[in-house]
């Protein structure tokens, strides 16, 4: 059985709401994703309506999902992709074609610069280094140059490792690098300015880093046709302060007259995947009741130990705050492959099904077969609640990979 209870109003679920999870995940082969089409939508139109109101343009960071075969359901709401380096962008123009393809790296290989430029429409430096060594021919090629800044403005509490503007910082370039390094010969390359900064974070903190960027690199942006915020804005999540993120845009555009874009990855796919679970096995060492699953968080949820973080399990509570409470883990060698502490109304047996919310973005694109680990299936949640295979895995894609 799909384990759920009357008492969960857990967001990360609420596309599922009034369906019935029985008939949908009761049959599915474990581990699987289950991408959903509806919560894409969603987001899509949250997207697309702040691009019509505002004239910015929202692009898919393609890192934090890159379910191609989705792309020409996603399309319509998008202006195009965002890639990390050669491959994403290979991707983005191949399955979003009529899309823009933006590309930025922290440092581009010379075997792969000609190819990026060719499929790139925004090809972003993290350095002057680069931009002076690559910057002309991606000028000569009739393409957009741009430089990433550092503003130096730090806005998260906690998750140093997603801080780009943590001292000592190699992304961006700083004030301070900018006057040291650049000269008039390569100013005249760029077109745009990108800055990323922010992660799961609402629009107050664009706003400061905003403040930062104007302080800092004002003189420069007036200059500029493009001005790129990156990714990290929780837009589609509940309570996001959208207006004053229009607020942000128009301000930039209206001091500057400059398109604005906006790369985000979670926002496009926030809550739009589930991974449903099988219990195999509960043991029971002192007063902790393990519960080993076959999904892992080292292989199927790396953010849970990188970020780290406790994803929601549907129809599960806080531990100790109901009858029934666990360890839930993987069948991993690994001691830490902890997916977090849950407690339940009902006691957990072997075959039941658990599923994890907001599983469709940094997943299936990250996923690895440590341990030699089975990929999970993939599988599409279609707007008629119906379930579409959409990729299979098997010992093959183990064995093909090493
Ligand atoms: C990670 C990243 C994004 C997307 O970030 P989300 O947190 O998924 O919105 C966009 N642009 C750059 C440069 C990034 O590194």
């Amino acid at each position: 059985m799909v384990i759920k209870n009357d008492k969960t109003a857990l967001s990360q679920f609420e596309h599922l709401k009034g369906l019935d999870l029985e008939n949908i995940f009761g049959n599915l082969k474990t581990p699987c994703y289950v991408l959903d089409k509806k919560a894409l939508k969603y987001n899509g139109e949250i997207l697309c309506e702040l691009a019509k109101k505002t004239g910015c343009k929202i692009l898919l960071a393609q890192k934090a999902f890159s379910n191609y075969g989705l792309y020409d359901f996603i399309s319509p709401y998008l202006a195009g992709t965002e890639a990390s380096g050669l491959y994403e962008a290979k991707l983005g123009r191949e399955y979003m074609p009529a899309g823009e393809v933006h590309t930025f790296s922290g440092a581009y290989r010379e075997d792969e610069i000609d190819e990026i430029i060719k499929v790139s429409d925004h090809v972003v430096f993290n350095s002057i280094g680069q931009l002076k060594k690559y910057g002309k021919l991606v000028k000569d090629a009739g393409k957009s140059v741009g430089i990433r800044i550092n503003p130096e403005h730090s806005t998260q509490e906690g998750h140093a490792i997603y801080d780009p503007c943590a001292p000592g910082s190699r992304f961006g370039v700083t004030k301070r690098q900018w006057d040291s390094l650049m000269d008039d010969e390569t100013f005249s390359l760029i077109d745009g300015i990108h800055f990323h900064t922010l992660c799961e974070q609402d629009s107050d903190d664009l706003n400061s880093t905003l403040d930062a960027v104007i302080d800092k690199f004002g003189d420069v942006c007036k200059r500029m046709s493009w001005i790129n915020f990156g990714g990290g804005h929780h837009i589609t999540k509940k309570g996001y302060d959208l207006e004053l993120l229009e607020h942000c845009i128009s301000k930039v555009t209206d001091m500057w007259n400059l398109t604005v874009y906006l790369e985000p990855g979670e926002a496009v796919a926030l809550n739009a995947g589930y991974l449903l679970s099988e219990v195999l096995d509960i043991t029971t060492n002192g007063n902790v009741h393990n519960c080993i699953i076959d999904a892992s968080a080292a292989c199927h949820m790396p953010d849970i130990l990188e970020m780290p973080y406790r994803p929601e399990i549907l129809g599960a509570y806080e531990y100790g705050d109901s009858l029934h409470d666990y360890r839930i883990g993987a069948a991993t060698c690994l001691a830490g492959d902890v997916i977090g502490n849950y407690s339940f109304d009902e006691e957990l047996k072997p075959g039941d099904r658990l599923l994890f919310g907001d599983m469709a973005i940094y997943t299936t694109c990250k996923n690895n077969t440590f341990n030699g680990m089975r990929l999970p299936d993939i599988n599409i949640l279609c707007e008629d609640n119906t379930v579409k295979p959409y990729r299979r895995f098997s010992y093959e894609d183990f064995k093909s990979r090493i």
